[in-house]
């Protein structure tokens, strides 16, 4: 059996009911995948010391292990394997860009694919659903409530309402205070890739920190352990909270863990549903995330063939929609020139220095800004996908493409997410240590007006932005006037790599 680099777990697929004396696994590193992207060196450490660990305690169960170092694609590992041994099998890859390149094996039969074991739900299930597009989460989520039986009571929510959403929009103001994720000692696997990264992806960008790189079985539940004690207690109220005094606050950090199957999304929300105690804003929060929007998304981006075949728009080959005309590079600012906005700056660097960042700092600070600059959303997707530990094409092309930019229209989402600094500075601590004030000199406030004006017409049958446009409208021509200014100035700073007066 072939087993991909994010399918690490024997409780999953064959490796859960076949013996493991009966049963044989091919494991691939693949360097050419990792050149194929300057992928964070955070990541690629994340991906391949798991996969080495998966090796041995797999071997230590006694089951046969054939590691094999690819000189190119996975297919021609593969191909010589299936030759000498017979067809392989193989759960079918989360990944698109994995499938593709297995296809000509499955083609001529030389692999089997089998469904994924580690997704909750079906795609027939997702069409019964959320029904043609466009698709809503919501409808999603009830969908896969209801059918599981989870926080049901009667055929109803549990605390009467599907989303306690509203109860969870607190500012963080210190209290209760926020966990520090464990620390893991790395082992001679783990420095060995370290060494081996350092030595041969030297032009990759971000920092390698290996002591924070779960590694083994053991290290992902000692994580896991550590966000149900000391994170999901406070999830909920304070999960769109940002703060300088922490990156993560009440965030679990499990989602590179999740993607590479080290942790099981079915076993993750029975642990949740199990705990005593736990209140229901945050356990009701943490089920809508992972049987909500991680399957929603997953979905949308099988539906979509990655976002190049959307409903009603022209296909494209390369995934790179933009319902706005939005087509701007990416500004230095994203790779850590400093802008001087001091939301950007913080975020930027925790992205750099860890390869995380939380849900509402990678929306609401980080492709906020990218729209209000008319960042093309395909160069924002390409760099969420090798800035992030937990990228891969089939969760961050959606959440990009369809959540991040509105680049595919109300596909998935009901409207832009953006706004100007009023949000930051009600949900943050940032502007209190910014260049700019939040109520008078903000640049970001009147680049949402601007973005406003200048996608009013794209805008106006989105029902959701029928009030902001609205207000777009009262504001006088001078006002717009210096709107505009304010977008053409900082966008010509930013892209210059310049920081902003
Ligand atoms: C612009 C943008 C880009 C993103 N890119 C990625 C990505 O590349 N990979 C990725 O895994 N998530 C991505 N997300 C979703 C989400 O931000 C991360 O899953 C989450 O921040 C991971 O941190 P955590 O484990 O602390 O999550 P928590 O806040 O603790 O949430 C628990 C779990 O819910 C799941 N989850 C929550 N929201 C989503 C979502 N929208 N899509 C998928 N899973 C979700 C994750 O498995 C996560 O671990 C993106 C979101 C946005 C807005
Ligand atoms: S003042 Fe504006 S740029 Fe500065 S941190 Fe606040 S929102 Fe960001």
């Amino acid at each position: 059996m072939f087993v991909a680099y994010d399918q690490l777990n024997d409780r999953l697929g064959p490796l859960a009911t076949t013996p493991p004396d009966e049963l044989g696994i091919v494991l691939v590193e693949a360097p050419a995948k990792a050149r194929r992207r300057p992928y964070h060196r955070q990541k690629l450490a994340l991906v391949l010391t798991n996969l080495r660990h998966f090796a041995l305690e797999q071997a230590a169960r006694g089951v046969a292990v054939r590691h094999v170092v690819a000189d190119g694609d996975y297919a021609s590992a593969l191909a010589p394997i299936a030759r000498e041994l017979g067809p392989l099998i193989a759960m079918e890859p989360a990944e698109r860009e994995l499938r593709q390149d297995l296809a000509p094996l499955v083609a001529n039969g030389a692999l089997e694919l089998v469904r994924h074991d580690g997704w909750l739900t079906t795609p027939e299930e997702f069409r019964a659903w959320t029904g043609a597009p466009p698709w809503r989460m919501d409808a999603f989520y009830r969908g896969a409530r209801k059918a599981r039986d989870i926080l049901i009571e009667r055929g109803q929510p549990v605390g009467g309402r599907w989303s306690h959403d509203v109860d969870n929009r607190q500012p963080w103001k210190g209290s209760p205070v926020a966990p520090i994720a464990p620390r893991f000692a790395p082992d001679e696997i783990t420095d060995e890739v370290c060494a081996l990264i350092e030595r041969t992806m030297a032009d990759h960008p971000g920092a390698l920190d290996p002591g924070a790189l779960p590694a083994t079985a053991a290290d992902a539940a000692a994580l896991w352990r550590h966000a149900q004690d000391a994170c999901l207690p406070s999830f909920g109220p304070y999960e769109d909270a940002m703060s300088t005094r922490s990156g993560t606050l009440f965030h679990t950090q499990i989602s590179a863990l999740v993607n590479l199957h080290r942790l099981l999304p079915r076993e993750v929300i029975a642990d949740a549903l199990a705990l005593p105690d736990l209140p229901l804003a945050s356990r009701e929060g943490f089920v809508r995330q992972v049987l909500g929007w991680r399957e929603f998304v997953r979905h949308v981006h099988r539906e979509t063939d990655g976002f190049r075949a959307l409903p009603g728009q022209t296909p494209t080959r390369d995934a790179d929609p933009s319902i706005l005309g939005a087509d701007r590079p990416l500004p230095p600012a994203f790779w850590g020139a400093r802008s001087n906005l001091a939301c950007l700056d913080r975020v930027v660097a925790q992205v750099w220095a860890t390869g995380y960042s939380h849900h509402i700092t990678r929306l609401m600070v980080l492709s906020n800004i990218a729209q209000l600059l008319d960042v093309s959303p395909r160069a924002l997707t390409d760099w969420f996908w090798v800035a992030y530990t937990d990228a891969y094409d089939w969760v961050v092309e959606p959440n990009v493409l369809g959540m991040g930019t509105f680049a595919a229209g109300d596909v998935m989402t009901t409207k832009p997410y953006v706004a100007g600094a009023a949000y930051t500075a009600r949900m943050s601590d940032y502007c209190k240590g910014c260049a700019f004030d939040p109520k008078r000199t903000c640049p970001l406030t009147r680049m949402y007006w601007a973005y406003l004006a200048r996608h009013h017409d794209a805008l106006a049958e989105t029902g959701r932005m029928v009030m902001p446009l609205a207000s777009l409208r009262k504001r006088s021509a001078a006002e717009r006037a210096a709107d505009a200014e304010v977008f053409a100035s900082v966008s010509a700073a930013l892209a210059a790599g310049e920081p902003l007066a």
